[in-house]
C-alpha cells in the first residue's frame, strides 16, 4: 500500500505532464482546461469520499464502514481494523463489567457502593432486603438519611471501619447485621452487610446452655459443699449427724450424676452423625423391659398396663429407642400423683407405628407444649427436680426421634393425665421379630 501522499503526488504530477502534453499538442487552452477540470474532478473525488467519512463519524460501527477507491480504500480499511479492535475491547469490557455486577446482584450479603459523600451509587438486591432501600429512588441519596437504624451515622462518621457493626432489626423481621463500611478507591466506600441472625441465635442458646448448666451444677453443690462444711466444723461429728447428712449428700451427687450423664447422651447424640445405625428391635422384649422399669420407678404408687402389644419390630437403635422411651415413662411416672395409671401401647396406625406412653397425671397446659423439648425446659422447677429431673428428658427424646425420622406428638389436658405418642414412618416397621 502506498503512502497517502505519494499517491496524491503521482495523481498530480500525472496531470501536470498532461496537461502540458495536451497544451503542447492541441493548444495551451485545452492543456489548462484539461488541468482544472482534472483538479475538479480530484476535489469532487476527495469531497464526496470525506462526506462518506463524515457519515460514518455520525454513527460508527465496524460493519458500517464504507467502501473507498484509491487512498480512501486505505483510510477506510484502517478505519475498519481500529473500529473493529475497539468493538472487541469494548465487548470485553462490558462482559467483564456485566460479570462483576452479576457477581455483586447474586452475593449472598448486601453490597452498597457510596461516593466521596456518602451517597449511594449502586446497591444490589440483597442491600433491598437489609436497609428497606429502592434500587431506583435511592440510588444519589445520602445513606445516612436511608438507613436510620441507632448506631449506624455515628459508625458512619467515626471513620474507623475496622470493626463491624451490630444491628439488630425488629421490623419488618427480627434480623441481627453485621455491617461494615469497607474504604475503596481512595474516597468510595463499600457498605457490606450480613445477615448473623442464625449464628445470634446459636450464640445465645450456647450461652443460655452454659449459664443453665453452671446454674443446674451449683445448687447440689452448694448443698454438699454446706453439710462437708459443717462436717468439718464439728470437732467429732456423731454417728447420728453423719447418718443424718450422708442421704442427703448422696441424693444431690445423684442429682449431678444425673445430669452430666444427660448431658452426655445428649452430647453424644448432636454431635454423632445425622443418622444411627439401624437394627431389628423387638417391640415386645422393649415394652416388656419398659413396663418392669416404670413399676421399679413407681414403687407400687401407680398401675402400670401394658395396653397394646403389635407384633411388629422397628429398624432403629435398641440403647437410643430405650433412652427416649425410657424418658417419656419416667415422666409419666414422676408427674402422675399416686393410685394414677400409667398405659404403654406400640400400635399400627394408618400405616405407621406408634409408641405412647399415657398417664392421668398432673397434665400440661396448652402454651407449654410446643416448648417441652427445649434443653432445660420446665413448668414446674421445683417438681422436676424434687423427682429427680434434669430438664433434659424430652430434648433426648427430639433428639432420638429426628435420628428416627420419628415425629412426637403430645396430647395433654390439666389435671386429666397426658398422652405422648410417637409415630414412626412405615419404612421403618419390620414384620414381627
Ligand atoms: P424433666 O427432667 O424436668 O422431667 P423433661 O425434658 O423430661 O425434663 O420434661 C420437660 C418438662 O415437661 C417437665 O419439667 C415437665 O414440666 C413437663 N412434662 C414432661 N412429661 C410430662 C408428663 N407426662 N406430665 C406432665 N408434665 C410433663
Amino acid at each position: 500500500m502506498r503512502p497517502f501522499l505519494q499517491r496524491c503526488a503521482f495523481w498530480l504530477l500525472g496531470l501536470t505532464l498532461a496537461s502540458l502534453l495536451v497544451g503542447g499538442l492541441l493548444g495551451s487552452a485545452y492543456g489548462l482546461a484539461l488541468a482544472v477540470g482534472g483538479l475538479l474532478a480530484w476535489l469532487g473525488f476527495q469531497l464526496y469520499y470525506l462526506n462518506k467519512l463524515l457519515r460514518w463519524l455520525e454513527s460508527p460501527a465496524p460493519d458500517r464502514v464504507p467502501e473507498g477507491m484509491g487512498s480512501w480504500q486505505d483510510v477506510f480499511s484502517s478505519l475498519y481494523r481500529q473500529s473493529r479492535q475497539q468493538s472487541l475491547s469494548q465487548k470485553k469490557l462490558t462482559n467483564a463489567l456485566e460479570r462483576f455486577i452479576n457477581a455483586g446482584e447474586a452475593m449472598p450479603d448486601a453490597v452498597v457502593v457510596l461516593d466521596e459523600h456518602d451517597r449511594i451509587e449502586w446497591l444490589n438486591p440483597m442491600a433491598v432486603e437489609h436497609f428497606q432501600l429502592d434500587r431506583k429512588r435511592d440510588v444519589g441519596n445520602m445513606v445516612a438519611n436511608l438507613v436510620r437504624q441507632p448506631g449506624f451515622h455515628d459508625y458512619l462518621t467515626a471513620q474507623n471501619y475496622s470493626q463491624p457493626l451490630l444491628l439488630r432489626l425488629s421490623q419488618p423481621v427480627e434480623q441481627v447485621l453485621s455491617v461494615q463500611l469497607v474504604p475503596f478507591d481512595s474516597t468510595r466506600k463499600l457498605l457490606i452487610s450480613r445477615d448473623i441472625t442464625q449464628l445470634d441465635r446459636v450464640q445465645t442458646v450456647h450461652r443460655d446452655f452454659v449459664a443453665n448448666v453452671s446454674h443446674e451444677l451449683r445448687t447440689p453443690l452448694t448443698v454438699i459443699g454446706g453439710f462437708l462444711e459443717t462436717l468439718a466444723d464439728m470437732p467429732e461429728p456423731t454417728p447420728d449427724v453423719t447418718r443424718q447428712f450422708l442421704p442427703m449428700m448422696m441424693e444431690q451427687a445423684k442429682r449431678m450424676q444425673s445430669l452430666v450423664e444427660d448431658l452426655l447422651t445428649l452430647s453424644r447424640l448432636e454431635n454423632g452423625s445425622k443418622t444411627t445405625t439401624l437394627e431389628k428391635v423387638d417391640m415386645a422384649a422393649l415394652l416388656n423391659t419398659l413396663r418392669v422399669e416404670a413399676e421399679g420407678l413407681s414403687q407400687g404408687r401407680h398401675q402400670i398396663v401394658l395396653d397394646a402389644c403389635d407384633s411388629a419390630s422397628l429398624w432403629g437403635n435398641a440403647s437410643e429407642l430405650h433412652s427416649a422411651f425410657g424418658n417419656l415413662v419416667s415422666n409419666a411416672v414422676r408427674y402422675t400423683p399416686e393410685d394414677g395409671v400409667i398405659r404403654l401401647a406400640w400400635r399400627m396406625e394408618r400405616g405407621r407405628g406408634v409408641f405412647s406412653v399415657s398417664d392421668t397425671g398432673i397434665g400440661i397446659a396448652p402454651q407449654h407444649i410446643p416448648r417441652l423439648t427445649e434443653r432445660f425446659y420446665r413448668i414446674d422447677r421445683g417438681r422436676s427436680r424434687g423427682t429427680g429431673g434434669t430438664g433434659l428428658g424430652l430434648a433426648i427424646v427430639k433428639h432420638v426421634l429426628a435420628r428416627h425420622h420419628a415425629r412426637l406428638e403430645v396430647r395433654s389436658e390439666l389435671e386429666r393425665g397426658s398422652t405422648f405418642s410417637v409415630w414412626f414412618n412405615a419404612d421403618h416397621l419390620a414384620p414381627g421379630a
